[in-house]
């Protein structure tokens, strides 16, 4: 443990500090409340050793203090004291102390001391352990629930979340927002040809092109579902999504990935169908399925481009 003594008798600190320094733990002297206090704002200590008297600000004063700064971060804190008055001790374990020794101190109850405060400070640590592990785990659990795992793009869910959001806020402000439904040409075909696992990576390569696309912070791609991926593009018209689209189609033909089975390239293309909310739709899926019928006329049209509604 690092253990913080605060004493303004020399004397004292250095008898505590060779206690503590036995049991193998760590030592910081401070001579006074005000020094204990600047420390304590930017550390943490383990365990505070406090002497009750000491000019100016007094060893409950101190503590007070530090308990204010610190919140719910608990570590425990040892009067050292002469006063050992009931009112004295009421004051001490109200001003947010642990334990009360009394001086002149036994070295070995104040080992003794230590010793039953490092099995709390242990535990405390097994706890902190165990939440960090759990918010972790959430995060990641959240995560998992959000993003593809394959592609590493925003999933369905995630789409439908944010699309309602985004068209929400849209028809509140007044502001355009543009879906792009993008689908791979022939890849049922290319799974046939070069297999599935590397339909896989065919699937992540794309992906990589798409999420790089998304220049503005609030503009999101996802995995819509097998080859199909989507464009949320919250304040962007129909000429702005236009050219969104055209250049994510462009650099998928540029990746130039080998696709002997398509019947429109040799390499892998994506045909993109989009639309615009200005005010005439009802729903975000609404929007999406004006999208989708682009993307059908994109299909009929020969693939390989972008149609909007
Ligand atoms: P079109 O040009 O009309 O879009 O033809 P297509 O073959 O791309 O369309 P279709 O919907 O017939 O086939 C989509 C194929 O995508 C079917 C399936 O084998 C493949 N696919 C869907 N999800 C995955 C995936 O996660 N991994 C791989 N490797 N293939 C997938
Ligand atoms: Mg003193
Ligand atoms: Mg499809
Ligand atoms: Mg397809």
């Amino acid at each position: 443990m690092r253990v913080l003594i605060v004493d303004d008798s020399k004397s004292i600190r250095m008898l505590v500090a060779e206690c503590i320094l036995t049991l193998g733990h760590e030592v910081i002297h401070m001579e006074s409340g005000v020094d204990a206090i600047k420390y304590i704002k930017e550390n943490s200590p383990d365990l505070i050793m406090m002497d009750v008297e000491m000019p100016g600000m007094n060893g409950f004063e101190t503590t007070q203090k530090i308990r204010e700064i610190k919140g719910d971060d608990w570590f425990p804190i040892i009067f050292l004291t002469t006063k050992v008055d009931d009112d004295s001790y009421t004051q001490g374990i109200r001003a947010g102390g642990d334990a009360y020794m009394e001086k002149p101190i036994s070295p070995l109850r104040l080992q003794l001391q230590i010793t039953a405060m490092e099995r709390i400070y242990n535990t405390r640590q097994k706890l902190k352990q165990a939440q960090e592990n759990l918010l972790e785990a959430n995060r990641s659990l959240l995560h998992l629930s959000m993003f593809d795992q394959l592609t590493g793009l925003a999933n369905r869910r995630n789409f439908d979340e944010t699309l309602d959001r985004e068209f929400k806020l849209a028809k509140r402000e007044k502001k355009p927002m543009s879906v792009l439904l993008c689908d791979i040409d022939f890849f049922k075909i290319y799974n046939d040809s070069y297999g599935h696992q590397q339909g896989d990576q065919c699937l992540a390569d794309v992906s990589l092109i798409l999420s790089g696309a998304c220049a503005r912070p609030t503009d999101l791609a996802c995995r819509y579902g097998g080859e199909e991926f989507t464009f949320i593009l919250p304040n962007t018209d129909l000429q702005g999504a236009t050219v969104f689209a055209e250049k994510v189609r462009a650099a998928v033909a540029a990746l130039k990935i080998a696709h002997v089975g398509s019947k429109v390239a040799d390499y892998v293309t994506l045909s993109v169908g989009g639309a615009v909310y200005q005010g005439q739709f009802k729903s975000g899926d609404e929007v999406t399925k004006a999208a989708d019928d682009a993307l059908y006329r994109a299909k009929e049209k020969g693939r390989n481009r972008v149609e909007t509604a």
